[in-house]
C-alpha cells in the first residue's frame, strides 16, 4: 500500500537549504517527538487495550510527556530541559495563534482547548521536579493555584505509566517489536528534506523504535511520513498506521521562527521570556 521513496534519490538535483538554527532545529525535533508520542499514546491505548478514564486525547498527551521522561537519561539535563521547554513553547504559541473560524477547537471536541493543553503539559513538566524548575510557573505563566499540585499530577501520570509497563511486561517479552518507517516524497523538496533530515538526526526514528521495544505492541506498527494537505498527525487503529504530515513539520518550523532568539531554560530565561501569556487574560505576566 505504501511506496517507500528514498529522499536522497529524489532530491539529489536540488541545491541545499541553509541550515536551521539550533533553536529552530530543537523546536522542530522536540515537537515532532511529542506529536509522534501522542499518536503512539493512541496506538498503545488501542493495541494494549489500556483502560482509560477521562478523555483519550488527554491520556495521549500524558503518555507522550511521560514517555519522554522515561528516556530523560539519554540527554544531559540542560538539553532535556530545553526539549521540554520547546514543547511548552509550542503549546503556548499554538494557543495564541490567530485562527480562522474553521481552525478553532470547539468546546465539544474530543481534544481539550490548546490553552488547556498548554497548562496541562506545563504542569506535568514542572511537576517532574518542582524544586529545580521553580522558575517555570512564573516564566511560562502557570498560575500558582494550579502549580501547587503539579507534583501530584506528575506522580499520578508516572504511576499510570509504571502500571502499563508492569502489566504489559509478561506479554511483551514474548513478542518481537516490529516497526516499519516509510517516507513518501515530500511536496516541497528542499525545505521538507531539511526538516526530515533534522528529525532523523534528532532521533525520531530511534525514539519510535525504543517505544516499540519497551511496550511491544502485538502488531507491526507503520510510521508513515507523508503529505496530507494540513499540519496533522493521527493513528489509524484499523491499519496500525501512524501518519505524520510534512505540513506539521513545516508548521513547527514556522512557529519556531516567531520565538525570541536564544531561549534557554534556567534562571536567565526569566528576563528573556518576552512571551505573552495565552489569550484570555487569566495569567500573570512573567516578572522581569
Ligand atoms: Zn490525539
Amino acid at each position: 500500500m505504501l511506496a517507500l521513496s528514498l529522499l536522497a534519490g529524489t532530491l539529489a538535483a536540488e541545491p541545499p537549504s541553509p541550515p536551521l538554527s539550533p533553536e529552530i532545529s530543537r523546536f522542530v525535533v522536540a515537537n515532532s517527538e511529542f506529536t509522534l508520542l501522542h499518536e503512539m499514546g493512541h496506538m498503545l491505548i488501542a493495541e494494549l487495550d489500556l483502560p482509560v478514564l477521562g478523555r483519550e486525547e488527554d491520556a495521549a498527551d500524558q503518555l507522550a510527556i511521560m514517555i519522554l521522561f522515561l528516556f530523560r537519561d539519554d540527554l544531559p539535563e540542560e538539553e532535556f530541559d530545553a526539549k521540554m521547554l520547546a514543547i511548552v513553547d509550542y503549546w503556548r504559541l499554538e494557543s495564541q495563534r490567530p485562527r480562522r473560524a474553521e481552525e478553532r477547537v470547539p468546546a465539544w471536541a474530543s481534544h481539550a482547548l490548546d490553552e488547556q493543553r498548554f497548562y496541562n503539559i506545563t504542569c506535568l513538566v514542572y511537576g517532574s521536579d518542582t524544586q529545580r524548575l521553580d522558575w517555570l510557573p512564573r516564566v511560562a505563566g502557570l498560575p500558582m493555584e494550579r502549580a501547587l499540585y503539579c507534583d501530584q499530577e506528575y506522580q499520578q501520570a508516572r504511576k499510570a505509566l509504571d502500571w502499563i509497563r508492569h502489566n504489559n511486561r509478561r506479554v511483551a517479552i514474548q513478542r518481537r517489536p516490529r516497526l516499519q518507517i516509510v517516507y513518501d516524497p515530500p511536496p516541497d523538496n528542499r525545505a521538507d528534506e531539511q526538516l526530515v533530515t533534522q528529525i532523523r538526526q534528532g532521533g525520531l526514528e530511534e525514539l519510535a523504535r525504543r517505544v516499540s521495544q519497551v511496550f511491544t505492541p502485538p502488531r507491526t506498527l507503520t510510521l508513515w511520513v507523508t503529505a496530507c494537505g494540513s499540519p496533522d498527525a493521527w493513528y489509524n487503529r484499523d491499519e496500525a498506521v501512524l501518519t505524520l504530515c510534512y505540513e506539521r513539520l513545516r508548521h513547527f518550523r514556522e512557529l519556531a521562527e516567531t520565538l525570541p532568539p536564544q531561549r534557554r531554560p534556567g534562571p536567565e530565561l526569566e528576563c528573556v521570556a518576552t512571551s505573552e501569556p495565552p489569550a484570555g487574560g487569566m495569567l500573570k505576566q512573567p516578572e522581569c
